[in-house]
């Protein structure tokens, strides 16, 4: 990793403090300081076009954390976008939140100045830690953004309904029936992603256990759905059809596996698998895997539509698309005798290996 600093003067002669890291296999590393602002902004490929990706606003031990946090974020987000058909690369950025935040204005000016500077490459949103109203500060300083407040909103509905369409394909490959009622999911996380997965299951007729380390969150959940709530350490022993992980990353691993009595994981969360091997771990177990950024992408398909003036039918005709998605991902796999995640890169990165193809007129 090469390092170059380079500060930067502004017309308000505020000097951004701006380091550009050379990541093999990225595009653009900035690492942005600038009083509380310290951000890591990651452009991993374009070769699809503008980067898209989310701010997260999380609290680091250190910046080596953010760093390695916004490189696979960017990354995932590039094959997200790929897999998800869009004409989008992928980007993130990271910014370290300090212990209190002094001045939330004038943190999110200075991210949007320091996205500016990336000139139109990588166009950012909210994520995790950040919200709408964070993205109307950024638009004060950069166009490159979209998820302002008057976008689509909280993208989880449309996270949740791809989640849903995924699960809906991947019981038609192993439970025979892409119908899910009598189907039992037991859920992890009722936030966002998890709550609105969990009414659109009850919708449909499937019956769930949930579990949630905010116990009101999963009480909530319960309330409208008749779910069985159980406790969060014992979510992976739950009995049910379908695991669908909606909280955290890595909630699959050497641990997590063997206790699973399920046939198919599908969740929103982002990396569910701690390493590959796990990826292995399931399929020898005998479950089918929805690859994370296949069944997800919901959000940004959503966002990506509005961004680029196409009708919510657009979005609304994409997002199910992901039940398709689903069908090739997993019969590439089959037909190749490869695991699900791993059939998901191949056509991804094939479909950015075409667009590299394409000579520039
Ligand atoms: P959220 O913060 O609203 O919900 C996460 C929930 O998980 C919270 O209620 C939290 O209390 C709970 N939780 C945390 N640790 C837990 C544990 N060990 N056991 C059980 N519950 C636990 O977030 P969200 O927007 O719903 O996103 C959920 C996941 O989906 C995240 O991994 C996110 O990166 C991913 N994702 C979200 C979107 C979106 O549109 N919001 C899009 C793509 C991916």
């Amino acid at each position: 990793m090469m390092q170059r600093r380079n500060p930067i003067l502004f017309s308000d002669t505020v000097a951004m403090d701006v380091r550009e890291v050379r990541v093999e296999g990225w595009e653009r590393v900035l690492v942005a300081r600038e009083g509380e602002y310290h951000c890591v902004v990651a452009v991993h490929s374009t070769a699809l076009g503008t980067a898209l990706g989310g701010t997260r606003l999380w609290r680091y031990d250190a910046e080596s954390d953010a760093l390695a946090d916004a490189l696979r974020l960017s990354r995932g987000m590039t094959y997200k976008n790929a897999m998800a058909g869009l004409a989008a690369g992928g980007g993130k950025s990271v910014i370290l939140a300090p212990e209190r935040i002094a001045d939330r204005e004038a943190l999110f000016r200075t991210h949007g100045r320091c996205v500016e500077m990336l000139r139109g490459a990588y166009i950012t949103a909210e994520d995790v830690g950040t919200s709408p109203a964070d993205m109307d500060v950024v638009a004060k300083e950069t166009r490159h953004v979209a998820g302002t407040s008057d976008g689509i909103g909280d993208p989880s509905p449309r996270t949740a309904r791809g989640v849903f369409r995924a699960m809906q394909a991947a019981a038609a490959v192993r439970l025979g029936d892409a119908g899910l009622r009598g189907v039992r999911v037991a859920l992890q996380g009722c936030g966002n992603v998890g709550a609105a997965l969990a009414t659109q299951l009850a919708e449909a007729g499937a019956t769930l256990v949930v579990s949630d380390v905010d116990a009101a969150k999963a009480k909530h959940v319960a309330a409208g759905t008749g779910a069985q709530v159980v406790d969060p350490a014992d979510i992976y022993d739950a009995e049910a059809d379908v695991f669908a992980p909606c909280a955290l990353g890595a909630i699959l691993n050497a641990e997590t596996v063997p206790r699973l009595r399920c046939a198919i994981v599908a969740g929103g969360a982002n990396n569910q698998l701690r390493e590959p091997a796990d990826g292995a771990r399931l399929a020898e177990r005998g479950i089918v895997y929805v690859p994370d950024y296949v069944a997800n992408a919901g959000g940004v398909i959503a966002g990506f539509g509005a961004m680029t003036g196409h009708p919510p039918a657009w979005g609304v005709a994409r997002v199910d698309g992901i039940y398709d998605t689903v069908l090739e991902v997993l019969r590439r796999a089959d037909e190749s005798g490869i695991l699900p995640h791993e059939a998901a890169d191949m056509i991804a990165e094939a479909r950015m290996a075409a667009a590299k193809a394409i000579p520039v007129s």
